[in-house]
Formats: structure tokens, C-alpha cells, sequence
């Protein structure tokens, strides 16, 4: 999988492309400030964008999107359960002293169990609210076993960070609801599965069980 991680200030959120070496497909996840680089990645790599994923609404992981439709013309996907984030992400901004282009309407919400093909690989999509209601995770997985796979990719948003968890204290997040996805659906992607955080390092899912503080038990 070729992938690329882009962070700007003031958030320092993680923007991700990621593609199939054999076909470039690519999908990008939470385009924010860092767009531009992310869009000169693609370009530079010559990738074809065939979606644009949010794991959440907050507005430093939707503040690229409007930019990013405009440069690919890829349709955006997202929670249902966040779109009422998705719709305020300027008053968002605007709560932390901030100014960013609305991003235009999504394309689609995920279903259950959606899964999407990217090339050789599969992009599905779980729900794990907690620290948003309509957080999901995206774990991406090579469609059939080949020798050099790899392991599994989880893009986690904000629902869980190297050594640390997401807040809480938002509206629509809860700290048991939060826990639970962790242990319930992103502890069950394996040990060996590499987590990309919405901020700060990778890490991966046995790490996290093992050394995390928040989900010692
Ligand atoms: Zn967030
Ligand atoms: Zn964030």
C-alpha cells in the first residue's frame, strides 16, 4: 500500500492518502489543513482519488474538503450520526477562533458493514462512536491474501492515539460509549494491526492493549 500522511498547524491532524501500488486508486481521509500537500501527493504519484473519507466531523478533520472535491471530484462519505457536525463545521470554527470553508453536502453515509474496493485492497467501515457520535474507524486490508500484504491499516481518527484516548467532552461524546468501541471493535482488528491516530503516531492495536492507560485493566 503507498501511503502519506500530512499534518498542519494549528491542529496537527493527520490528513492520510492511501492507494494501490498496482492500480493507484486512492482514497483520502480527513482532508484539513494540510490539502495542498496532500493534493501535490497525488498528483506527484499520479493517484486517482475514487473517495474522500471522514472518520469524523470535527472541523479540523473536515476544514480541507470543500478543497479536496474541488481537486479530485470524489464523492464524500461519512456518518449519519455526524452530520450535524458536518453541517456546523464553521460554527466549529468559529467556537475555537477559527476560519474554514464549509465543506459542500456529502455524497453518501456509510451503511452497516459498508465496504469499498481501492485496487487491490478493501476499505471497510466501522462504527465507533464515543468521542463523536458518527466516529467510525477505517480499516484497510489487501482483497486477497499475497505474500507481501502486510498487515492490516486502521485509520482511527480521534477514537484512539498512541498512550492516549479521544476527549470526551464534546457534544454527542461519551467516555463508556468511547471504551467500548476500543475494546469491542478495534481491539478485534488484531494485535498486529497499525493504528493511524488522528493525531500524533502510529501505533499499533497490541501496543495499545498492552501499554495504553486508559485501557489497562
Ligand atoms: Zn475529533
Ligand atoms: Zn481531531
Amino acid at each position: 500500500m503507498i501511503l502519506h500522511t500530512r499534518a498542519a498547524s494549528p491542529f496537527y491532524k493527520n490528513g492520510f492518502v492511501a492507494a494501490c501500488e498496482d492500480t493507484r486508486e486512492a482514497i483520502l481521509i480527513d482532508p484539513g489543513d494540510e490539502i495542498a500537500e496532500l493534493i501535490d501527493v497525488i498528483r506527484k504519484e499520479h493517484l486517482a482519488v475514487r473517495h474522500i473519507l471522514l472518520t469524523h466531523a470535527h472541523m479540523d478533520h473536515v476544514s480541507g474538503v470543500a478543497e479536496a472535491k474541488r481537486a479530485t471530484g470524489a464523492p464524500i462519505g461519512v456518518h449519519r450520526d455526524d452530520l450535524f457536525l458536518y453541517n456546523s463545521a464553521v460554527e466549529q470554527g468559529e467556537f475555537f477562533g477559527y476560519t474554514l470553508e464549509q465543506p459542500p453536502p456529502p455524497d453518501f453515509f456509510y451503511e452497516p458493514n459498508q465496504r469499498m474496493t481501492v485496487g487491490r485492497y478493501v476499505v471497510d467501515v466501522h462504527h465507533t462512536p464515543g468521542h463523536s457520535p458518527g466516529g467510525v474507524c477505517l480499516l484497510v486490508t489487501a482483497s486477497t491474501p499475497r505474500i507481501h500484504a502486510g498487515p492490516a491499516h486502521v485509520f482511527a481518527g480521534d477514537t484512539l492515539f498512541a498512550g492516549s484516548i479521544g476527549r470526551t467532552d464534546l457534544p454527542g461524546g461519551d467516555y463508556d460509549t468511547l471504551l467500548s468501541s476500543i475494546r469491542n471493535v478495534v481491539f478485534e482488528f488484531g494485535d498486529d494491526a497499525i493504528v493511524h491516530p488522528g493525531h500524533g503516531p502510529d501505533t499499533t492495536v497490541g501496543d495499545e492493549r498492552h501499554t495504553n492507560p486508559f485501557l489497562k485493566r
